[in-house]
């Protein structure tokens, strides 16, 4: 008895001391140490200042979904002078991967989205890692259980297995809820000593949420509208593990709470827990404060179902990722690597299942802040189309600089091998850029501007080659090389244009032999402009050699 007393005793000061913040108590050793790290605000006066956050668990790199996720509590954000945060949920160590969280902070800093607080930046509101928040949680759960609204458990994973094959043989799903606990090993089915004693023992136990019976749980989505849950049909969730770690809904709910969330703008997976969350905010007394929820539709396959996975990208050579991102042997692509400008990836990502009602594509971070409203957020999944992505991408390399696209494309001609002065890479550039939707394509559109051909492409040989093409070739260039050096091309091109008329030629038939001859191919800029990059030696050397090797 003198135990169990004891025990409410240290209950009762653990829960104190861990609420007040300053000190942590352990109730395994009784150790007592300062704690200034972990600053709770209780009791901050609750004006809604439109607070929200990016709440990702570090368990691989983002996704373009976690992507569009954290755009839009951003964009929400900024609309109404708000704050963005980043919180790190990295309570499942089980799932804890290497370099995630270094790779979430990259990422934003590329796309060009700040964060107002958080890992990495700092706020009152601190620390935003919640396994830095470790012993906030476990006071939390606690409470819950003297409220009667959570429960210890002790079935060990081995019995709860033997629950689950015992239901599946009766083809049902077993699930711990208002009909099974009682007959499961918890403090609601043993008496208030056991559950002590199997506490004093040592046993691992976990802390359950008691779902009230029969009760309809309700609340107002923002993009989903009204939603509603008969609380029978939920399950006694997790809250507090044997780990001493919280788990999502736990931490989560404490920290949206303790961090003044004023709404939770994240994707459709979480809706079937939120019923569990507005409970958990009842349970607490915190109602009144309770975050607004909007749950984002999916993100579908190129194809218009199912979820967009990042085998979807793998298969369909796309990239779902931000950036580059490599797990052991693989490799995933990045729109990053891929050649996407942030810009661009921002603008088609905002555009992914929001609409700003007009005709207008093309939005800056900054037009997208202006535009932006929760209410225009479509409730149906939004397909992921790679061309829209490229056709964004065009759109804004496009706007880019010449010159700082030049400085891209020498890096490239250097790693080839081929030596450019900038100018001339500045000219071809003007000339190719709109051709191009990354920059990777200004060699695939200007290769002919370095490379001599070495062969005819054969079928438009076959178009543009006839019989006696040869002999008008060698003619045209003996005229040509007449002409005066100064402003050849331009010289060169009217000449041609009279000599077209002259000899009632088709003038197709000479110009496009003449491509042929100076690219190898039907593609590329108007003859004049490679005229005047290659200069009058190139272009006629090219048309005499192809003269030459194409005997027909
Ligand atoms: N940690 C959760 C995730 O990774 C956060 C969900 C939420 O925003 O509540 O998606």
């Amino acid at each position: 008895m003198r135990g169990v007393n004891l025990r409410i005793v240290f209950f009762f000061l653990d829960f104190m001391v861990l609420r007040l913040g300053f000190v942590r108590l352990k109730s395994s050793l009784f150790t007592i140490f300062a704690d200034s790290n972990i600053s709770i605000n209780r009791n901050r006066k609750m004006e809604r200042r439109v607070r929200v956050r990016f709440a990702p668990s570090p368990t691989g790199p983002l996704h373009i979904g976690g992507v569009r996720t954290a755009l839009y509590n951003y964009l929400f954000a900024k609309k109404q002078g708000g704050d963005f945060i980043l919180r790190i949920e990295d309570t499942d160590q089980t799932r804890f991967v290497e370099g995630a969280e270094d790779y979430i902070v990259e990422a934003f800093r590329w796309l060009g989205i700040k964060f107002d607080e958080g890992v990495g930046i700092g706020g009152e509101f601190g620390p935003y890692k919640q396994s830095e928040r470790k012993d906030i949680y476990k006071s939390y759960a606690l409470e819950l259980v003297e409220k009667g609204m959570a429960y210890y458990a002790f079935d060990t994973p081995e019995e709860l297995e033997e629950k689950r094959k015992e239901a599946e043989s009766e083809k049902k799903t077993f699930q711990y809820d208002c009909k099974t606990r009682q007959g499961l090993r918890n403090s609601l089915s043993l008496s208030e000593e056991e559950t002590q004693e199997l506490i004093a023992s040592g046993m691992p136990y976990v802390i359950r949420f008691r779902f009230p019976e029969d009760e309809m749980i309700e609340f107002d989505d923002l993009i989903r509208g009204h939603v509603k849950m008969n609380s029978s049909l939920l399950d006694d969730k997790v809250l507090y593990k044997s780990d001493g770690m919280p788990t999502y809904h736990l931490a989560n709910i404490v920290d949206d709470h303790l961090m003044e969330i004023s709404h939770v703008i994240r994707g459709e997976e979480w809706l079937p827990s939120c019923p569990l969350h507005v409970m958990l905010y009842r349970a607490f007394g915190w109602e009144s404060t309770m975050p607004q929820f909007a749950h984002l539709p999916l993100l579908l396959k190129p194809e218009g179902s199912g979820k967009l996975s990042k085998r979807d990208g793998d298969r369909l050579g796309f990239p779902v990722f931000p950036m580059e991102w490599k797990d052991n042997e693989d490799v995933w692509a990045g729109f990053r690597e891929d050649g996407f400008l942030p810009e661009a990836v921002i603008n088609f990502v905002g555009l992914l299942g929001w609409n700003p009602g007009t005709e207008q594509e093309i939005f800056s971070l900054e037009e997208l802040v202006e535009a932006f409203s929760i209410d225009r957020i479509s409730k149906h999944g939004a397909r992921f189309d790679l061309e829209k992505a490229k056709w964004f991408n065009h759109q804004y390399l496009q706007k880019l600089e010449n010159a700082s696209l030049t400085e891209v494309f020498l890096q490239d001609l250097k790693q080839r091998g081929i030596e450019c002065d900038f100018a001339k890479a500045e000219t071809i550039v003007g000339l190719i850029k709109e051709r191009c939707s990354f920059a990777k394509e200004l060699w695939d559109n200007g290769d002919y501007f370095f490379v001599a051909p070495e062969s005819y492409a054969e079928k438009a040989l076959k178009k543009r080659w006839k019989e006696g093409t040869s002999e008008r070739m060698i003619e045209i260039v003996s005229h040509l090389r007449e002409l005066e050096d100064d402003n050849w091309a331009q010289r060169a091109e009217d000449f041609l244009m009279d000599y077209i008329k002259e000899n009632e030629l088709n003038m197709g038939q000479i110009m496009n032999s003449i491509r042929l001859a100076v690219v190898g191919d039907t593609r590329g800029c108007s003859m004049l402009d490679i005229f005047a990059v290659l200069g009058k030696e190139e272009s006629l050397r090219r048309i005499s050699v192809a003269a030459d090797r194409i005997n027909l």
